[in-house]
């Protein structure tokens, strides 16, 4: 009898410590997530703000977003998507658009994206990139982790293409998507042109279909949202430089345990994608990165500082030009 009331009370205690972890974890947006979603829009930069965007704003209504978030101090595609999936600054990852255009890459790098951290910590996780720039494929998400892949070099399509792909009832853990029309008109027109903010309201369109697409399939409901710029453009066409309207990105999160109207705070980077995203999926972030959770972007979560030690020579150069950036504000 003693015996069977001592078991009873373990297995009480048992369940009811069980369930009070569960309970603690699921108030915490560490792990709350089941999956994250992240549309990378190339050459946006902070630009949504200035255009007519019906999408963008329904869907982050309740969430929160940057438009003045920093991008790599080399305003290029490569060097802001390898840090936006990797977490480290270029200089670190050293990913170059000649480079990822033309060496494919593995999970045995240094500086791996989350799509090999998460592979790392859960073997069965789902994994999917579909791009419309080819050098996100194959240089610089890696190649050896069995990632459903596709390169579409239309973004209507390739919009089709995903909308497809969640409607089939694929449910990956991770998505990436980069649309690359925008830039296109940035390169052609600047970023002051009525056609470059155009094509910004076509690819809210797109964005719009994407999310209902998700929506409409359930994965939202444990869905993390992103929606990221790598970098923008010069009124005068073209990236590259250190001016604002190149520098400033939009950062833009929606979930669950989002905070609804938070802003993320004045040191908010475009590669803190790669740490909120392993954040949501309760994934370790590896002492390496030096990406970091923005204050005022998680409910109940506060902000960090980025780590100094861990790319020094990325926090010395990005601060002796950061001068430079602001003086171009006014243009
Ligand atoms: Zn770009």
């Amino acid at each position: 009898m003693k015996k069977t009331i001592s078991v009873l009370l373990a297995l009480f205690l048992a369940f009811s410590c069980a369930s009070f972890a569960f309970a603690a974890q699921s108030e915490d947006s560490f792990g709350a997530y089941d999956h994250v979603f992240i549309i990378g829009v190339d050459g946006a930069g902070r630009f949504f703000k200035d255009a007519n965007t019906p999408n963008f704003d329904r869907i982050f209504k309740d969430g929160a977003v940057d438009y003045t978030a920093r991008a790599e101090t080399i305003t290029i595609s490569a060097q802001n998507w390898g840090s936006i999936l990797t977490g480290v600054s270029y200089l670190r990852h050293r990913m170059t658009n000649s480079v990822t255009e033309s060496t494919p890459r593995t999970s045995d790098t240094k500086y791996p994206t989350i799509f090999t951290l998460l592979h790392k910590a859960d073997p069965a996780a789902k994994l999917a990139v579909y791009t419309n720039w080819g050098a996100i494929t194959k240089g610089i998400v890696e190649n050896d982790l069995g990632a459903d892949e596709v390169q579409i070099g239309d973004d209507g399509q390739l919009t089709d293409a995903m909308c497809e792909y969640f409607d089939a009832g694929n449910k990956p853990k991770l998505f990436f998507s980069q649309l690359d029309s925008v830039d296109h008109f940035g390169h052609e027109y600047g970023s002051k042109a009525p056609e470059y903010f155009a094509q910004i309201e076509t690819v809210d369109g797109y964005i719009g279909r994407i999310y209902d697409s998700l929506t409409r399939n359930g994965l939202m409901e444990n869905g993390l949202f992103i929606v990221v710029a790598d970098h923008g453009h010069r009124v005068s066409k073209g990236h590259g430089g250190l001016t604002m309207r190149e520098t400033n990105v939009m950062v833009a999160v929606a979930g669950k345990t989002v905070a609804a109207g938070g802003t993320m705070d004045k040191d908010t980077r475009n590669r803190d994608v790669a740490a909120i995203a392993l954040y949501a999926l309760g994934v370790e972030r590896p002492d390496h990165m030096s990406a970091r959770i923005p204050a005022n972007l998680f409910t109940g979560v506060g902000g960090e500082r980025r780590s100094v030690r861990n790319d020094f020579a990325d926090a010395v150069f990005s601060r002796i030009v950061w001068p430079i950036t602001l003086c171009t504000a006014w243009i």
